[in-house]
């Protein structure tokens, strides 16, 4: 049976089991430094969204990826695509919706570029506020922490944009689209910073929301010099297993009606 929600007609749609957990991927189209193409973020999160889906067929539909994002702070950099915030999330809340209107019940917003975090947050809110249904969202990075810290060779700091994860993950999937050569070391926050030092494991407990011109030369934010394709591996492979993990836990919710105690 395949996952692709599209390959569906309308009468297997509606005898489909509901409790499968629909997945919406977001990427951006976006720099990612000298070295990596503009389509990394929606390359990483179709190759993950695909593979958890060929991974637990009966479990999930999987939705085409958005392919663009919330990244109008990156537009100084050229070929970047951006879309307002508010359209972002009216739209992702649409989609959300519309399957609620369905009868799906369970919704995974899978999320592949840092700032489409909090509007996928919002999406997800505004799309339970609208519906019965659960909508969960989820930035791949942070269901990866552990895995990050066992295989990085940076230190905090070296993971944040065209860095070491993203950079390992391309060169494991597509290497010939990778220009390492034009790599650069580019580590914005000092490890030393208390509070600002953005790092996707989670160095960062406040947000300098600075264009992202101002912060580096060519768009890196971390560092790529260190990436491999075999850390690309390690890095995705652990996505794929936590995002079954999670996609089993939003199985296993028990959904309980609103209760208004008015
Ligand atoms: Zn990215």
């Amino acid at each position: 049976m395949s996952a692709r929600y599209g390959k569906y007609t309308w009468p297997e749609i509606k005898g489909m089991d509901k409790d499968r957990v629909v997945i919406l991927p977001v990427g951006a189209m976006e720099d990612h430094g000298p070295h990596l193409p503009l389509d990394t973020d929606n390359l990483i999160i179709s190759r993950l969204s695909e593979a958890v889906a060929e991974s637990i067929p009966q479990e999930v539909l999987l939705l085409p990826t958005l392919p663009f994002g919330f990244n109008e702070h990156h537009k100084d950099f050229p070929g970047v695509i951006y879309i307002q915030p508010e359209t972002l999330m009216h739209f992702v809340a649409d989609v959300a919706c519309s399957l609620a209107h369905h009868g799906f019940r369970r919704i995974l917003l899978l999320n592949g570029h840092g700032s489409n975090h909090p509007v996928l947050d919002l999406a997800a809110r505004k799309t339970v506020i609208a519906t019965e249904c659960l909508c969960v969202s989820a930035s791949y990075w942070n269901l990866i922490g552990s895995a990050i810290a066992e295989h990085r060779s940076s230190k905090i700091g070296g993971i944040a944009h065209a860095c070491e994860l993203e950079t390992s993950i391309y060169l494991y999937f597509d290497p010939d689209s990778v220009q390492l050569d034009k790599a650069k070391k580019s580590i914005v926050h000092e490890d030393s910073n208390k509070y600002l030092c953005l790092d996707l494991m989670g160095g960062s407990k406040a947000m300098a929301m600075q264009w992202w011109s101002a912060q580096t030369e060519d768009g890196t934010m971390g560092d790529p010099t260190v990436a491999d394709a075999g850390k690309g591996k390690l890095f995705f492979d652990s996505a794929v297993k936590a995002t079954v993990e999670l996609i089993r836990e939003i199985r296993a919710i028990q959904l309980h009606p609103r209760k208004d105690h008015h």
